[in-house]
């Protein structure tokens, strides 16, 4: 036989996850390669199917192979190096081929749009879990196909608009509504740059001369002729990007390429500017907020060879860019690195992937890094690269603690304390402009003593205990250790001990009854509708025509506002208590991130911050800035309780919809598990945790059990993993019971 294509289906099913092979036409095989989209017959009614090339097999072990009907375009929509990116992660994640290779493709890409100029679009997001959409998704798939490939589209995109739907998929408004009033999609809107990029308003800069920390940096990472990862650790301000951007200009002149990922809460107009600034159109910018258009018209400057550097956020790891020099990951302890759909990649193991299999520096940098690429620095896996100084000698913010059990003694139960209430009339008289952070990680789901600051934690575990409505119970979610709900204190007997619950709004009120006069702007998910969009407001408050900005997560990042001298923490302890291993390093990311929007004028800054537990080491390192002390902290306790570095976590969750049913089936699946490390003598150097409620217990009615496995990974382990991915799909359970698998979960939820 001759003319043999490997195809993988455009079918999300388990039970085709594997290569089909097929043969072509002369004509046509002449023009198939890797990445070629194709139509294929497939199954017993020989429906006519999309499926992509993969690979030309000399042989194949089916005697008749049915023939590929046709080619969609004679342009591959990816190469070799994707797809060996597309096969590690479906390895590394447990994944699909399919759904990995979908991951690496941009939506849409190989079809023309014409570009849209409007400032704001409307469109939809996804209701529900992508567990359930995915559930969803399989009982569509024969029914109803627009609504399919609507939701397809949706579980891979946070945002689309409505005409980039209606492009994309050819479906009409009424199957976007459909889905609207099943309330599995929702209507949102976001602001959208006019122009991805406006070239000509930006003037050329040049390099600055190195100061020689910068230059010793430079050099480290220039040198590098092989693959090798670096950290590049300074505080903000220390002259990080300005190293970056010089290690590119070298790339470019070797002509050499690069990629730069940003989270997507920094992917500012300002830092755009600044790389187009240097580079002008060699730079292409990708993130979600682009239209279909935009960024298909990005996608093909990047094919063309056109772009020598790809600024974007996590998926911009997939860019299609060749000749690749250098691979750079900003803020790299970023939790958006992650994402959450599957496969639930992290992109700096892509990025890993990629700098590898291009024989390329990959550089990490960040004031805070993540724990365990700090470990990794110190065990010699990674380069560390210290900058130690500020580029322009300006001194951090002093903070301040300010004890809020001290407070409540004194009669004070609002959220503001009087010590932050006299400093925010200070800036209102001199008409300097204050933050209110607003921290709403773990509200309301951990239960806390407002006198002592007691919180009830798992003593195995050392996470906070999880609050449940249902049967008013406290549950830790690692190992299932359950108490009823605390009414009184354990510690001080205090009745004033139960869960939180503060709303930006709730804030903001407060302010305006406290400061009749002043003008504030709140931003926040529940305040930000069409009106007032996040940029509008943000733009106010730089035009300094508001005096205080009150904000969640997205107040804590790339602002720059040089007459903000005053930033108030609210609750810095918050973040502190959700039962998740890394709470104490997203805490101390925060607090230095938020402080450090204060003073970045003329005028010195300060910080208060707010809090529980000032004795906290978490809350006292925060204060004084200090890194080092926090990560040596921190990384004695990862080693106690056995957390990565120390070991990695494979989390598998049960959902469906009765309780009994899931979590007898999830104890089955344990047993399993337990049995088979057993047999291949990891039980030792592993522990099963579970299975328990996982912390959302229940969503859409689904019940929801957990599984967490704390082990080292192998290939023993991810064969034992798959072979259970396998034989689950073959149980009469599969059909009502999901089971969805992560390595190393960004939230244990
Ligand atoms: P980071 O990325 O660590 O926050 P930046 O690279 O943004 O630091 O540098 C902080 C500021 O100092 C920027 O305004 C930058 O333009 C400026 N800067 C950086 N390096 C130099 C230098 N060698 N000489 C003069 N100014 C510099
Ligand atoms: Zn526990
Ligand atoms: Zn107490």
């Amino acid at each position: 036989m001759s003319n043999i294509v490997s195809v993988v289906v455009n079918r999300l099913t388990r039970s085709v996850d594997k290569l089909f092979d097929y043969t072509a036409p002369d004509e046509l095989y002449s023009k198939l390669k890797i990445g070629s989209m194709v139509y294929v017959p497939f199954g017993k009614g020989d429906n006519v199917i999309e499926g992509f090339v993969v690979g030309f097999p000399e042989t194949s072990t089916v005697d008749s192979l049915k023939e590929i009907v046709a080619i969609s375009s004679d342009e591959p929509l990816f190469d070799e190096e994707l797809f060996a990116v597309a096969k590690f992660m479906k390895e590394k994640y447990f994944s699909t081929l399919i759904s990995a290779i979908k991951t690496i493709l941009p939506p849409g890409v190989g079809v023309h749009f014409d570009k849209t100029n409007e400032m704001f679009v409307k469109g939809v997001e996804l209701n529900i879990s992508y567990d359930d959409a995915y559930s969803y998704l399989e009982l569509l798939r024969d029914k109803a196909p627009m609504q399919t490939r609507v939701l397809e589209l949706m579980i891979q995109n946070d945002f689309v608009s409505y005409s980039d739907v209606c492009m994309i998929t050819g479906c009409s408004r009424t199957v976007i509504k459909t889905l609207v009033s099943k309330s599995i999609l929702i209507e949102s809107e976001v602001s959208v740059y006019r122009n991805p990029i406006d070239y000509d308003a930006i003037e050329q800069t040049y390099s600055f001369e190195p100061n020689d920390e910068q230059k010793t940096a430079i050099n480290m990472i220039s040198d590098e002729e092989n693959f090798g990862t670096f950290l590049l650790y300074g505080v903000t301000g220390s002259g990080k990007t300005e190293v970056f951007l010089q290690c590119i200009e070298k790339k470019i002149k070797d002509n050499k390429t690069a990629i730069v990922l940003v989270p997507e809460i920094s992917l500012t107009p300002q830092i755009i500017e600044r790389f187009v600034s240097r580079f002008g159109k060699k730079v292409a910018v990708l993130h979600s907020k682009l239209s279909a258009g935009e960024r298909s018209d990005e996608y093909r400057r990047i094919k063309n060879g056109e772009v020598s550097v790809v600024i974007g956020v996590r998926s911009a790891i997939f860019a299609p860019i060749k000749n690749l020099g250098i691979i750079i990951i900003d803020e790299e302890h970023e939790n958006t690195y992650k994402s959450e759909n599957l496969p639930a990649y992290h992109a700096r193991e892509v990025a890993q992937f990629r700098a590898q299999y291009n024989d390329i520096p990959l550089v990490l940098s960040s004031a805070t890094p993540d724990i365990t690429t700090f470990y990794k620095a110190q065990t010699g896996e990674y380069k560390l690269i210290s900058l130690t100084k500020r580029v322009n000698q300006k001194n951090l913010p002093n903070v301040e603690l300010v004890d809020m059990r001290q407070e409540l003694i004194n009669g004070n139960r609002s959220i503001i304390s009087d010590r932050l209430r006299e400093e925010i009339e200070k800036n209102l008289k001199n008409k300097q402009q204050t933050i209110l952070f607003l921290n709403r990680r773990g509200f309301s789901s951990f239960v806390s003593c407002r006198s002592c600051g007691y919180t009830a934690k798992c003593q195995r575990c050392n996470i906070s205990l999880t609050y449940h409505k249902s049967n008013e119970s406290l549950t830790c979610h690692y190992c299932g250790y359950t108490i009823k709900n605390l009414k009184i204190c354990p510690k001080c007997l205090s009745p004033y001990i139960r869960h939180f619950g503060v709303g930006t709004q709730k804030v903001d009120d407060d302010i305006k009854n406290s400061f009749p006069g002043s003008t504030t702007a709140p931003m926040g998910v529940d305040t930000t509708t069409k009106k007032s969009s996040h940029s509008d407001i943000l733009n106010r408050f730089k035009e300094e025509k508001t005096d205080i900005l009150i904000g969640t997560q997205m107040v804590t990042k790339g602002l720059d506002f040089p007459s903000v001298t005053l930033v108030g923490v609210l609750a810095a302890d918050m973040g502190l208590n959700i039962n998740d291993y890394r709470s104490g390093e997203r805490t101390f990311d925060l607090i230095t991130q938020v402080c450090g929007r204060a003073g970045r004028g003329e005028v010195a800054g300060r910080a208060l911050v707010q809090t529980y537990a000032p004795e906290n080491d978490i809350i006292l390192h925060a204060k004084e800035q200090n890194y080092i002390a926090f990560y040596e902290n921190e990384i004695n306790l990862r080693q106690i309780l056995r957390y990565p570095p120390f070991c990695d976590i494979i989390s598998i969750l049960f959902t469906a919809s009765t309780n009994n049913s899931v979590s007898s089936y999830a104890q089955k699946v344990r047993n399993y598990i337990e049995r088979a490390f057993l047999l291949n003598n990891i039980i030792d150097s592993s522990d099963v945790l579970g299975p328990t409620p996982s912390n959302l217990s229940r969503i859409n009615n689904k019940y929801r059990w957990r599984i967490l496995i704390k082990c080292n990974m192998n290939d023993k382990i991810k064969t034992i993993i798959n072979n259970l991915i396998k034989g689950h799909n073959k149980t009469k359970e599969s059909k009502w019971i999901t089971m969805h698998i992560e390595y190393n979960p960004n939230n244990i939820v």
